[in-house]
C-alpha cells in the first residue's frame, strides 16, 4: 500500500468514516480546491482530480468495500465484446431451416464434422489514466458467454416436445448400407436410434442450445503497462465446440493523455514554465509528479531548455525492478506586456548587463 494513493488521506477522513463524513470532507475540499480549467493553476487542478477521484471510491459502497479489501480501485466496468462470426456458424436456425440445422448438429456429434472448434476470442478496450500505470489496477471488465443452455442440454429443442417420425430411417432407428448379400445395418446417424425427430425448439434459448450470460471478470493490470499493450486472459472468452477449448479474452490497453505528462519509454516528460526572474535568481518552484507533488530547487541561471532528472519518479518498469525518471525540462515565460514603472527596471537592467547573447555567432564560415 505505501506507494498507492491513500484515499482516506487524501479526503482527511479516518478508515471507518461514515458516507456522512465523506460527503462534508469533499464539499469542503472540493470548495477549497476548485480550479478555474482555464485559470492554468495546474497544482490545484491535480489536487482537484485527487480529490475528486478519492470522493468516487469513497462515496460508492461497492468501489469503497473493493478498495478497502483489495487496496486498489476498481473502476467502472467496461464492456467487452465478440470479435467477428465463427467460421460456418448459423446464429438463429429459424423454422424452415431448423430440421437441417439439427439434422446437421446431431450428426455432428457422432459424425465427420466433429472438429474440436476453438471458442471466439473477446476483445474489449481498457482506458485507464496515467496514474494507474504507476500502481496497477483491478478492472472489471463485462463479458457477453454463452453457455450451454441448462434447459435442453445444450442440444435446442425441447426434450418433452412434439415428435416426428424420422425421415431418414422411416422411423425403424436403423438403416441398411450396401447390398444384399453384403448388407448390414447401422444406427440412423439423423435420429440415433430413436426413430424420432424432436421438432420443438427449447424455449428457454429458442433453440440456439447456448444462452448468453453477462459475466464480470476482474483485470489485474500490472504497474508499468503503457498505450497498446494487450493483455490476453487464456481461455476467459467464448466456450470452444465438440470439446475444443475455450476462446481468449484480449484486453487492449489505452492509456489517456494526461494534461501535464508525456510519457517517453518508462520516462515521464514535464515541462515546468518559469518567469524569467524565476529563472535568473532561482526559485523554488512546486511541481508534480505522478503520486504527488515536491518542492524543486531551481538554480539561479537556470537556462530554457534546460533539464533536471528525478530518478525513479517515472513509470515502474513492466518487467522487472524499478522505474523510470521524471525528466523536467524548464521554459522561460517572459510576459507580455509592461507598465511603464516595469519598462523603466528593465532598460535600467539593460544597462547594467550589456552583454549580448549572440557574441559567438559568426556568419560567415
Ligand atoms: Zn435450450
Ligand atoms: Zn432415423
Amino acid at each position: 500500500m505505501a506507494s498507492q494513493k491513500d484515499y482516506y488521506d487524501i479526503l482527511g477522513v479516518r478508515r471507518g468514516a461514515t458516507e456522512e463524513e465523506i460527503e462534508k470532507a469533499y464539499q469542503k475540499l472540493a470548495r477549497t480546491y476548485y480550479f478555474d480549467p482555464h485559470g492554468g493553476n495546474k497544482t490545484a487542478e491535480i489536487r482537484f482530480r485527487e480529490i475528486s477521484e478519492a470522493y468516487d471510491i469513497l462515496s460508492n459502497k461497492k468501489k469503497r468495500e473493493r478498495y478497502d479489501r483489495l487496496g486498489l480501485e476498481v473502476s467502472s466496468p467496461n464492456f467487452c465484446w465478440e470479435y467477428g462470426p465463427e467460421e460456418g456458424e448459423k446464429e438463429k436456425p429459424d423454422f424452415a431451416g431448423f430440421e437441417d440445422v439439427f439434422g446437421r448438429s446431431f450428426i455432428s456429434g457422432e459424425g465427420r464434422a466433429s472438429q474440436p472448434q476453438k471458442g471466439r476470442d473477446f476483445h474489449c478496450t481498457v482506458e485507464i489514466g496515467l496514474g494507474k500505470t504507476i500502481q496497477g489496477l483491478v478492472q472489471e471488465v463485462q463479458v457477453q458467454r454463452e453457455n450451454p443452455c441448462p434447459g435442453c442440454g445444450g442440444r435446442g429443442v425441447d426434450p418433452a416436445g412434439l415428435k416426428k417420425v424420422c425421415d431418414e430411417c422411416g422411423g425403424a432407428g436403423q438403416v441398411q448400407i450396401g447390398l444384399a448379400p453384403a448388407a448390414f445395418l447401422q444406427i440412423c446417424a439423423r435420429c440415433h436410434g430413436r426413430g424420432k425427430i424432436q421438432i420443438q425448439l427449447c424455449e428457454s434459448c429458442s433453440g440456439k442450445g447456448r444462452l448468453t450470460q453477462r459475466e464480470s471478470v476482474y483485470l489485474a493490470i500490472p504497474s508499468g503497462v503503457a498505450d497498446g499493450c494487450r493483455i490476453y486472459l487464456k481461455r476467459m472468452g467464448q466456450a470452444g465446440k465438440n470439446g475444443g477449448p475455450r476462446g481468449d479474452l484480449v484486453v487492449n490497453i489505452q492509456v489517456k493523455k494526461h494534461p501535464l505528462f508525456h510519457r517517453i519509454g518508462d520516462d515521464l516528460h514535464l515541462e515546468v514554465p518559469l518567469a524569467f526572474w524565476e529563472a535568473a535568481l532561482g526559485a523554488e518552484v512546486e511541481v508534480p509528479f505522478l503520486e504527488g507533488r515536491m518542492i524543486l530547487t531551481i538554480p539561479p541561471g537556470v537556462q530554457s531548455g534546460e533539464r533536471m532528472r528525478l530518478q525513479g519518479k517515472g513509470v515502474p518498469h513492466l518487467h522487472g525492478d524499478g522505474r523510470g525518471d521524471q525528466v523536467i525540462s524548464f521554459k522561460i515565460v517572459v510576459p507580455r506586456d509592461w507598465d511603464e514603472r516595469a519598462k523603466e527596471i528593465l532598460g535600467e537592467l539593460k544597462r547594467l548587463n550589456p552583454e549580448n547573447p549572440r557574441k559567438g555567432w559568426r556568419w560567415h564560415d
